[in-house]
């Protein structure tokens, strides 16, 4: 079996978390799916939710879908939360059903044996102050990745809307303390995420050539044209600093139509990622599946359904040793680049 990694889920802040080592009748991801799906390692997201969680639509008077903006959330609070889902990771890792990665000889032995590898990332940069102490202690305490922002405002860049049709061009981009954000991310080694940052933001960050530039979880825009997705643009850019997108698997920002309808067919992620390929080469696709965090295809079925994911790769054209790639190599070419 073709061991897989996936770019991110957030398993961590699912109300029913305490299910993750049993299983649970819900979501998408626990451990006896990891297993039975083949899925060896994993970027566990921590996202700190808005004040007010609800996010209505707009009213519009034209085809266009629009969520409100997602309320800022102020530091302390986030910090609060994320320190306590960052908890609920490490003591999986301490009851040795999941491995907290920090280099990637860890993550080549978990390739193979062991506990399956959990990489720590924050989803948001909100529990981080300004001055970037904290961040040290969350390095310290093995954080490894960390998207500067979600879909909302905060001190460190501007995160896109959901908006369908748009652009992901939607407001301005890095702060000050975002730019030094991201630098001190590259020198301590921790990867930066640019899904869920704005066009604006994008451009900014590969202005500072920090490293490959990564796409955790996002899609092909070409596609399905939603805010949240790649320009071919941002795919081009994406590949000529060595990055990669992990293609997501939420049905609204696969399909051309946006529908959040399960009955989207697996063979709509292989399609992204053969659109992606095709466009910037086999070594910049990976997996990014947001699973427990967003509406995924049925006949997925969760971690367990991934052995289907890959046979619709290869009916995609995708090779053997592509698809290893695909479901592991490249991610951990761009943690390494990262990490260094
Ligand atoms: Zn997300």
């Amino acid at each position: 079996m073709i061991p897989i990694f996936d770019g991110h889920n957030d398993a961590l802040t699912r109300p029913d978390y305490t299910g993750f080592v049993s299983g649970r009748p819900g979501g998408d991801l626990d451990l006896p799916r990891m297993e039975s799906g083949g899925l060896r390692g994993a970027i566990f997201a921590i996202f700190s939710p808005s004040p007010d969680e609800r996010m209505e639509p707009l009213p519009r008077d034209d085809e266009v879908i629009e969520f409100e903006y997602a309320e800022s959330v102020a530091q302390p609070e986030a910090a609060g939360y994320a320190t306590a889902a960052a908890g609920r990771l490490a003591a999986l890792a301490s009851s040795g059903h999941l491995r907290l990665v920090e280099n990637v000889a860890q993550l080549d032995e978990c390739a193979v044996s062991g506990p399956p590898a959990a990489i720590l990332h924050l989803e948001g940069a909100e529990a981080i102050d300004t001055e970037l102490e904290a961040l040290d202690l969350w390095y310290a305490a093995g954080l490894r990745s960390l998207g500067p922002v979600w879909s909302r405002a905060n001190a460190f860049a501007h995160g896109v809307p959901f908006i369908s049709p748009s652009s992901p061009d939607t407001g301005p981009g890095l702060t000050a303390a975002g730019t030094r954000l991201v630098r001190r991310c590259a020198e301590l080694g921790i990867l930066v995420d640019v899904s869920h940052l704005n066009e604006a933001g994008f451009w900014d960050l590969a202005r500072l050539e920090s490293g490959p530039i990564v796409a955790s979880h996002s899609a092909a825009h070409a596609l399905c044209p939603t805010s949240r997705n790649l320009t071919d643009a941002q795919l081009d850019e994406i590949a000529r600093t060595g990055g990669l997108v992990g293609i997501v698997f939420a049905c609204p920002f696969l399909r051309a139509d946006f529908a959040e309808d399960r009955d989207t067919p697996i063979e709509l992620i292989a399609e992204h990622a053969r659109y992606v390929a095709d466009r910037i080469g086999t070594e910049h696709v990976a997996l990014g599946s947001d699973f427990d965090g967003a509406l995924i295809p049925a006949a997925l079925g969760g971690a367990a359904g991934l052995p289907r994911l890959l046979d619709a790769l290869r009916e995609a054209g995708f090779s053997e040793d592509q698809l290893r790639d695909v479901a592991w190599g490249n991610w951990r070419r761009v943690l390494d680049a990262w990490w260094h």
